[in-house]
Formats: structure tokens, sequence, C-alpha cells
């Protein structure tokens, strides 16, 4: 049998900044795994193919991030928990045989929210900002949390009410007019603005007191929606890094049984090496 470390990558185009490796080496040491974590750069076209050989050379699992995310929801021969709700897939692995995978977005953002900034989501009102993969993959784990509301933007209104289609009865997409004397309590912006400097069209008017803006972006700098939020008065303005930490955690955890420590990883991260 062989020594060699179990392997796994993160598998998306571009991924030069991906953080995963480092975050994937930090929870290895501290749970005493010998894994090793690579980054891999693939075209469109290629996906498929790379992840076949991938597994068929005994790879042990895979983060797909952007744009893989739907392509790799279509590979799988079978999906775990809300992975088929939300039609995307960040977590591949092999399962007696066959390709499983696995969305850990959702409950990454949860754990987050809830529990790392002690911000229950159940019976919230949200505003969710953008209905590309990102949000599309985190609205399963949104819905069991039970928010009193959710409610949709996208600068494509298309998108946003395609969305709330597919999410019926608990995802309402709407206009800025009709967004006009809203107001809500958690503000997610998933749009992919955010580090070109682009701010969503918002308004200061929708921050309920103590409302809470998450930025699902992350950046060394303060986003401009982050910026908007502070100065608009929001009670809590976070950016995605931890909830980066966390879907990592939730992979990590689905591979190897082990869930490791995010608090300390998240605070390396934070602070830089
Ligand atoms: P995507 O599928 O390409 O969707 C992009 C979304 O952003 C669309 O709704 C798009 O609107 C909107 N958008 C882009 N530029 C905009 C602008 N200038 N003004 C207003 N809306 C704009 O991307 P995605 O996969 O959903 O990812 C979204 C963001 O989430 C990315 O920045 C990604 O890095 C981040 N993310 C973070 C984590 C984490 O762990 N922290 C996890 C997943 C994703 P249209 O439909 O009109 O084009």
């Amino acid at each position: 049998m062989s020594n060699a470390p179990a392997r796994y990558a993160v598998v998306g185009n571009p991924i030069g900044h991906s953080k995963s490796p480092l975050i994937h080496s930090l929870f290895a040491r501290q749970t005493g795994a010998e894994i090793s974590y690579g980054k891999e750069l693939v075209s469109e076209q290629d996906f498929a193919a790379f992840a076949e050989t991938f597994f068929r050379n005994g790879g042990a699992g895979l983060n797909v991030t952007v744009p893989f995310k739907q392509r790799a929801f279509a590979l799988c021969d079978r999906l775990r928990g809300n992975a088929a709700r939300s039609g995307a897939v960040n977590t591949l692995y092999q399962s007696d045989g066959s390709l499983a995978g696995a969305n850990t977005d959702g409950i990454g953002l949860v754990r987050d929210i809830r529990d790392n900034l002690a911000y229950g989501i159940r019976d919230r009102r949200i505003l969710l900002l953008g209905a590309g993969g990102a949000v599309r993959g985190i609205l399963p784990a949104l819905e069991n949390e039970s928010p009193a509301r959710m409610t949709v933007w996208n600068r494509t209104a298309e998108r946003a009410a395609e969305l709330a289609r597919a999410f019926d009865g608990s995802l309402a997409a709407a206009s800025l007019e009709a967004l006009r004397g809203e107001q809500f309590d958690l503000i997610i912006n998933g749009t992919s603005g955010s580090l070109q400097g682009h701010l969503p069209p918002v308004d200061a008017a929708w921050l309920a007191p103590g409302c809470c803006a998450y930025d699902m972006v992350y950046a060394d700098e303060e986003t401009v929606f982050l910026r908007w939020a502070r100065e608009a008065g929001a009670g809590l303005a976070s950016d995605g890094l931890g909830m980066l930490v966390e879907q990592a955690a939730e992979s990590f955890h689905i591979w190897r049984g082990v869930r490791p420590d995010t608090g300390p990883v998240i605070q390396r991260l934070r602070t830089g090496l």
C-alpha cells in the first residue's frame, strides 16, 4: 500500500488567487493529516476530462470554483445535502466507486454569519444582491435557517426572476422600484463587481436597525460594499473570508471525517502570515 499523502486540489479558472491550498494545509497541520493540496488551472473544455483523470489516478478530493461549479454538478453520480437544490457543486469525492458532489458554500456562509458573527438568521428579512452561481449555491442553506423572507435583486432582472421561480415560495425577485421603502436585517452582496470597485445600486434606507451587511467577496482592503454599509450605519459589516474558511472546513470534514477548528485559521488569514 502507498504511503503517499492523500491528494487534493482546487480547480478553477482563474485560480492563482486561491487561498484554499493554504487553508487546507493549516487544517491538515491542525488535525495531524498527511495531505497534498494543489491549485489546478483548467480551461473550460477540459474540466470534465481533468476531474475524471484526477480521480482515476487516485486523487482523494477536489474543490471546484468559478466557473466550473455547475459543470461539476452535472458530472456527479450522487449528490449530498443541499447540492441537488442548489444546482452547483464545489466539493467532489469518490464514494463507493462513484463520483459524489456536495455544495459547502451555503453551510460555510451560514456558519460564518450565525456562529462566528453571532448574528442569528431565523426570522430575519434577507436581501440578496446578485443572482449568479454563488447566490444560487447559498439559498438552500439560508432556507434551512427559516428566515422571515428572502428577496433577490439582480442587475439582469430575468436572472433574478428565474432564481425566484427555482426557489418558489421562499424567494421573491424585486426591482429597485419595488425595493423602495423596504427594510432588511441581513443584506448579502453576492455580485462579483466588488473587487473591481463596483457598488451595486444600494440604498441606505434598506438598513433595518442593527442590520448585518455581508460581502461574499474578501480582499485585503475594505470592499466598496462594506465601506458603504459602514458609512450608512449598518450594525455589522463583514467580508466573506470566514465563509471561505468555513466552506473549506466542511469540505475537509466530508473528505476526512474530521472537523477542523476554523477560528485560528480565520485569525491567521486575517492577520497575514
Ligand atoms: P457569477 O455566477 O459570475 O455571478 C456574478 C453576479 O454578479 C451576477 O449576479 C452579476 O449580475 C453580478 N454582477 C457582476 N458585476 C456587476 C456589477 N458591476 N454590478 C451589479 N452586479 C454585477 O459569480 P458567482 O459565482 O455568483 O460569484 C459572485 C461572487 O461571490 C464572486 O466575487 C466570488 O468570488 C464570491 N464568492 C465567495 C465565496 C466565499 O467563500 N467567500 C464563495 C463563492 C463565491 P448579472 O446577472 O447582471 O451579470
